[in-house]
């Protein structure tokens, strides 16, 4: 019973500093997406592509959470107005605190879009609120066609499912109707958006979903309606 009350303590500890990111993300006008998925399924390749798409109309930094190293950062370093890597050491997830520090640095009245990445993990990421508006789960398609099932915990929370690295369906004999099929027993209110950063296939879909639901949220109606 007392590691569950740590547990416990732990977890609402977060989830104050992530209510108050998100209060300052909403003050600044600022939408915060949270980027989840299993390590390699394509979440900084994502980025590469989505950033410069956005670049003409909206200003994004990217906070970037990995175990070690600052290799994800610099490969997004020159796309964004800010990128900032978070090391966690040994920690499976980013947490509340961590993106705090990290929204510290950042000029949140310049910015549109606060790109969260994620420590590459199905489990742990998905119980700890970070302050983000949206939580979108990466699954590529070399990963299999199972594993929305096998990791419901993270799929139940997503407001998008992006099915990534299409190109490689035929290769892999990729059975999307199962994903669709396990999807409409754990989560009906995301959409599925099957996309290929690499040939850009599917794109036009994912950039269409976060510019509608950036206008869609009238942080600062003053400054809105003059955009
Ligand atoms: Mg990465």
């Amino acid at each position: 019973m007392k590691e569950i009350r740590v547990v416990e303590s732990v977890l609402k500890a977060n989830d104050v500093i992530a209510r108050d990111n998100r209060t300052r993300l909403n003050d600044a006008g600022v939408l915060a997406i949270n980027l989840m998925s299993a390590p390699g399924s394509g979440k900084t390749a994502l980025l590469e592509k989505t950033l410069p798409a956005l670049a003409p109309d909206y200003a994004s930094a990217v906070l970037v959470g990995d175990l070690q190293t600052t290799r994800d950062a610099e490969r997004v370093r020159h796309l964004a107005k800010s990128v900032t890597q978070i090391n966690t050491g040994r920690g499976c997830h980013l947490d509340a605190a961590q993106v705090e520090t990290g929204l510290s640095g950042l000029e949140l009245n310049e910015l549109s879009f606060v790109f969260i990445e994620n420590v590459g993990n199905m489990v742990c990421p998905a119980a700890y609120d970070l302050g983000e508006h949206l939580r979108v789960i990466l699954l590529s398609t070399p990963e299999g066609d199972d594993k929305a099932a096998k990791y419901p915990t993270l799929f139940q929370i997503a407001d998008a499912v992006l099915l990534t690295k299409i190109d490689l369906y035929d290769r892999l004999d990729y059975k999307v109707e199962r994903v669709r099929d396990d999807l409409s027993r754990i989560n009906t209110r995301a959409p599925l958006i099957e996309l290929s950063a690499a040939t850009g296939v599917g794109m036009d879909i994912w950039l269409r979903w976060l510019r509608t639901e950036r206008e869609a949220r009238r942080f600062r109606p003053e400054t809105q309606l003059g955009d």
